[in-house]
């Protein structure tokens, strides 16, 4: 597992589902969402979705003891760079996979204020099938793949604003591991989404 990789973190709706997607395919690297592959898990009713549900349905965090191994394994099929979306989220998730990875990848941290991630959560649509997030006049169709666009589940504004202490409360202090080994990138995550692009990119 030495191969190139990059971590994207942020807060619930700052854009990095959309963000990590598009420079995954503008850079030919392997992409994993683990909120997209938790809530494929829950429409399927697997095993991992009946495990994940009663953390999904009040916006905690799942456990890391399930987080760690799923990714892992999907990181250990990996020849090429690849980009996670979503994880790390916790500092215990961040050494697990500088371990496994005997290196700390590089983070981007979107940064969105709150009061703009509130307005986003309470318009955005996601696909149902390819999980891809849509965007301003696509309608109700996903021009991708033709799977439903509809809000999500978990977008109601109590499991909106519990992701977001989850997110104070896990996911600043793994910033902060990465601002120490200076491994961080802060990008301004404000305004559309190709003028993100352009700074995601760098
Ligand atoms: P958002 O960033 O808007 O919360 P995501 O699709 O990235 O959306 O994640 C949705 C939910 O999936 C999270 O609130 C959390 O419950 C779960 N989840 C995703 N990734 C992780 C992770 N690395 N560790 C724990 N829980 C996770």
């Amino acid at each position: 597992m030495k191969s190139r990789g990059l971590v994207f973190l942020g807060p619930p709706a700052s854009g990095k589902g959309t963000q990590g997607r598009r420079l995954a395919e503008e850079n030919g690297l392997a992409y994993l969402s683990t909120g997209a592959l938790l809530r494929r898990a829950l429409r399927d009713d697997t095993e991992l979705g009946k495990l994940a549900r009663p953390f999904l349905d009040c916006g905690e965090y799942v456990p890391d003891d399930v987080m760690i191994p799923m990714v892992l394994e999907w990181l250990g099929k990996q020849d090429n760079g690849w980009l996670l979306d979503g994880f790390p989220r916790t500092v215990l998730q961040a050494e697990a996979l500088d371990e496994a990875l005997e290196f700390t990848p590089q983070a981007i941290v979107l940064h969105v204020p709150d009061d703009e991630l509130r307005r986003r959560v309470a318009c955005r649509l996601e696909c149902e099938d390819c999980h891809r997030v849509a965007r301003e006049g696509e309608g109700k169709q996903c021009p991708k793949c033709d799977g439903r666009l509809a809000p999500r589940a978990d977008d109601v504004s109590a499991n909106f604003e519990n992701r977001l202490s989850e997110y104070r409360r896990l996911v600043i202090p793994t910033i902060t591991y990465y601002c120490d080994l200076l491994c961080a990138r802060i990008v301004n995550g404000t305004g559309s989404p190709d003028e993100v692009y352009a700074r995601v990119r760098g």
